[in-house]
């Protein structure tokens, strides 16, 4: 039974069973854990989350960039309910199964680069960058890690110091790990589009100066920034960083968490300028929904690690294996790069047009079905949080789902499904453009 593709309120945002639903879980759920819409899902699909008071919203969200292929695509489906009947775990390090090798095999052929690779399973986006920092630490026999401005790599102990906000992420959490360092990013809209060799240059000389490229294991980095703000560094950026990784023996690697499958337009955002990173750190949009994430990269490297130096309970739960198969086709054969990049056409359109109105939208910027805007105090550059936070609301009250994000709280990020179609995409961008009119 497939879910009508249609925006629809029949009662008041959030409904009755939702406000419900919102007491129990404050009496229940521990308080730090946030919400975004007071909204609770009954089903989702297509580009619509049906909400348990029978509302239709659309889904601009994805579940923060996870359900590239939509929250209840056909493939993965039928490949979570033939697996679960099957069996549900064995642990891959007691009695391994083909469908963890059927995944390592894929993300060995989809990800940059054609040299030799070895993947490694895990179950979050964090737990996956702490292994690539392992990694580069056992394969290059040194400690320091550099991060960017920015910067979001999640909130275990070792990605709390990675990541660059303090609030919410950090505030109140330390001590954080030891030997991670910040370097400037390349941020067009705020460093007066500083060509994207001279930033790098700037980072690699801070590098070198403050730690030195003998202690360097590893090179962090988002090739889009996600929490950070959607930041798309300035072209030339990327490859120069990663030529001086390359010549200074330092691990290069690309967090592609929340840009990878397909979301960018590009299978990997580094396939667009042709990057090749040692390591490639993926999750989210993996597997359809399901909590499954990796590392891929250079078999020397990704072979460092003494046996029994990687591993976990879960990683690589068949579950989970089944659906990221089941995702990675999905992407290949319906051509969801191509459909990405018709998302970013027809939404950037949308953008500009309320932009050349509207001086309060400073920056449009994005890829693919990765797209945002920087909102900023018309006339000057000044962030502008509080107005990200009234249209957000503003639209979640009419049923479309968006989130905000950045160092600044200032940037409407949005991230629809893949599968979601035209008339909704065009119903949502009806709703925005009304709510930069209505709200000044
Ligand atoms: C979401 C995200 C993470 C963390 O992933 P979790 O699955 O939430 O642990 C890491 N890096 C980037 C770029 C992300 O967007």
């Amino acid at each position: 039974m497939s879910l009508e593709q249609k925006r629809r309120l029949v009662t008041e945002l959030p409904g009755p069973r939702s406000q419900e639903l919102m007491e129990r879980k404050l009496a229940a759920v521990a308080g730090g854990v946030g919400t975004t819409m007071p909204v609770f899902a009954a089903r989702a699909g297509g580009g619509i989350v049906l909400d348990v008071d029978g509302n239709q919203l659309i889904d601009l969200g994805s579940g923060i960039a996870v359900t590239t292929v939509g929250a209840s695509a056909p493939r993965v489906v039928a490949a979570v309910t033939e697996q679960v009947a099957a069996f549900t775990h064995t642990c891959f390090m007691v009695t391994p199964y083909d469908g963890y090798v059927a995944v390592a095999e894929a993300l060995n052929r989809v990800t940059p680069g054609d040299h030799e690779k070895r993947s490694v399973l895990f179950n979050s986006g964090a737990e996956a960058v702490e292994n690539a920092v392992k990694i580069a630490r056992a394969y290059t026999g040194r400690n320091a890690v550099v991060v960017f401005d920015h910067a979001y790599h999640g909130r275990t102990n070792l990605t709390m110091a990675m990541t660059a906000k303090s609030m919410p992420y950090k505030h109140g959490f330390g001590p954080f790990a030891p030997e991670v360092y910040r370097a400037p990013l390349s941020y067009p809209f705020r460093d007066g589009g500083l060509d994207g060799r001279i930033a790098a240059a700037r980072a690699i000389d801070q590098i070198e100066k403050q730690i030195g490229a003998d202690t360097l294991a590893a090179c962090v980095i988002e090739p889009i920034q996600g929490e950070g703000g959607f930041i798309e560094p300035a072209p030339g950026f990327l490859p120069a960083l990663a030529a001086w990784c390359r010549a200074n023996g330092v691990v290069f690697v690309a967090d592609e968490v929340q840009t990878g499958f397909a979301r960018t337009g590009d299978m990997f955002a580094c396939d667009r300028e042709g990057v090749v990173p040692d390591l490639i750190v993926t999750a989210k949009g993996i597997a359809g929904g399901l909590p499954l994430s990796a590392v891929t990269g250079r078999a020397d490297i990704m072979n460092a690690p003494h046996s029994g130096g990687l591993g976990g309970t879960y990683g690589g739960n068949p579950l989970a294996c089944a659906a990221a198969l089941a995702a990675i086709e999905t992407i290949e054969d319906d051509g969801l790069t191509a459909r990405a990049r018709e998302i970013e056409t027809l939404v950037k359109e949308r953008l500009l047009k309320i932009q050349a109105a509207d001086g309060r939208l400073g920056d449009v910027r994005g890829r693919g079905a990765m797209l945002a805007v920087e909102l900023v105090r018309d006339g000057s550059g000044e962030p502008d949080p509080r107005l990200a936070r009234d249209i957000s609301r503003y639209a979640h009250q009419r049923g479309v789902i968006v989130l905000t994000c950045g160092t600044y709280g200032n940037v409407l990020r949005f991230l629809p499904p893949l599968s979601i179609s035209d008339d909704l995409l065009d119903d949502a961008f009806d709703v925005l453009t009304a709510a930069f009119e209505e709200i000044r």
